[in-house]
């Protein structure tokens, strides 16, 4: 019977089908990560608000409207986080780690809330797994995240994904452009739809992300920031594009790209996969040089990239198999319980998956259940103490030496 009760409003439940196809990309995700040196970290769930508010940036619209902020008992108001590069960067200065050497790599994985409309691909509670490359400005970074990310899709077998890659300079390129953004906006207001007329001073760049028409004509004709890199900035965007280039991974310069967040500079970019539909991003992420000193740390250079799990799940759209099971434990008779027990556990210790009834079936249900769950053998204890093995998929069944039977199990197939 159905409770009067459900997850919330744009929240899920992970059933176990699911959590097997989760359970892949994590893993191949830690793989990835260990074998480039990116040792995991992991932060609480929620921070000071201020951390967002100050790391993220207040004109954005994660801080703006999709913050879920509560006051603890004593009125201190805290967040759930929702992204993971400030915490991870708050970590960074709160351990000292600016005193190691650098750079400091770093991964994640965990849950993550926005207050967002939810749609297919768009959560309130979500998961993303993501690397941090903090204390160096080296394009060298920016081409092994970009690369780590393209192998990790690839190994998961996400069809279809395409890369885009912009820049938008250092901060203090980037401060000029925006003015220059801002002075576009402004001669074009009348054309601009409401929403990005009232952010023109706040956040002009997320004009680029408007679906409104009359909007994305004006747009059309902005100055882009990658036309007007200069000295250094543009020499770490070809840079980091001839590493790609070398390494044989394709991706589209695209002047237009933003991110929701206030912090990047220089390199962004954005692992996009069609399938996904409106939200078609499965991962991205940038450098983000004046962000640990923003935070009150020295200047540090960094760079990273968080990608959504859903996203993946979405995108690969297939269900794990489940497992199955090396051996059932079945009985004939009650007086076998505690012989049953003691072999499940031992089967178990050999390394073998194994179950035994907990439910009371008699011997014919068991056997049905051992087929159920995808049981191979099926051992059955029987009232004198002897024992019988059962080949679920041949159904062949023969006897089988009661002092023997991890071994029966372990050693070859009967
Ligand atoms: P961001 O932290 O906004 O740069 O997002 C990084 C990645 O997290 C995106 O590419 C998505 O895959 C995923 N993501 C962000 N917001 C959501 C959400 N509300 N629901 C599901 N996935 C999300």
């Amino acid at each position: 019977m159905a409770s009067k009760y459900q997850a919330p409003r744009g929240t899920f439940d992970v059933l176990p089908d699911a959590a097997r196809g989760r359970a892949r990309i994590e893993g191949a995700a830690a793989a990835i990560f260990a074998r480039a040196g990116y040792e995991p970290i992991a932060t609480p769930a929620f921070e000071d608000t201020e951390l967002f508010e100050r790391g993220v940036g207040r004109s954005t619209d994660i801080v703006r409207k999709e913050m879920f902020s509560f006051e603890d008992k004593g009125e201190r108001s805290l967040t759930l986080r929702p992204e993971g590069t400030a915490p991870i960067c708050r970590a960074y200065l709160e351990h000292g780690m600016h005193k190691l050497a650098q750079p400091v790599k770093l991964s994640y994985l965990g849950p993550f809330f926005r207050h967002e409309r939810p749609q297919a691909g768009r959560y309130r509670q979500f998961h993303q797994l993501g690397l941090e490359c903090i204390g160096t400005d080296s394009p060298l970074a920016d081409a092994e995240a970009i690369m780590l990310l393209s192998d990790l899709l690839g190994e998961l077998g996400v069809p279809g994904v395409q890369l885009r890659l912009g820049s938008l300079g250092s901060l203090d390129a980037r401060r000029a452009y925006l003015e220059e953004l801002k002075a576009h906006l402004h001669a074009h207001e009348s054309e601009l739809s409401a929403d990005v007329r009232e952010r023109i001073d706040i956040n002009p760049l997320r004009a680029f992300d408007s679906d409104d028409e009359g909007t994305r004509d004006v747009m059309a004709s902005a100055p882009t920031i990658v036309a007007s890199l200069a000295g250094e900035d543009a020499e770490h965007f070809a840079a980091v594009r001839g590493l790609l280039d070398a390494a044989g991974v394709g991706y589209e310069v695209d002047p237009t790209l933003v991110r929701g967040l206030d912090y990047y500079t220089r390199t962004i970019f954005s692992f996009v996969c069609d399938a996904l539909g409106a939200q078609s991003e499965i991962g991205g992420g940038g450098r983000y040089d004046g962000l640990i000193e923003q935070l009150g740390g020295p200047p540090t250079p960094a760079v990273g990239w968080a990608a959504g799990i859903e996203r993946i799940l979405l995108a690969l759209d297939e269900t794990e198999e489940a497992p199955g099971r090396d051996a059932f434990v079945a009985i004939a008779d009650e007086n076998q319980r505690q012989r049953a027990m003691a072999l499940a556990v031992e089967l178990r210790h050999a390394g073998l998956s194994a179950e035994l009834d907990l439910a009371g079936r008699g011997l014919k249900g068991q056997l049905k259940h051992a087929n159920r769950i995808g049981a191979r053998r099926v051992l059955i204890l029987e009232t004198d103490g002897s024992a019988q093995l059962r080949d679920m998929e041949s159904g062949e069944q023969r006897a089988a030496d009661p002092g023997n039977l991890v071994d029966e199990m372990t050693g070859g197939e009967s």
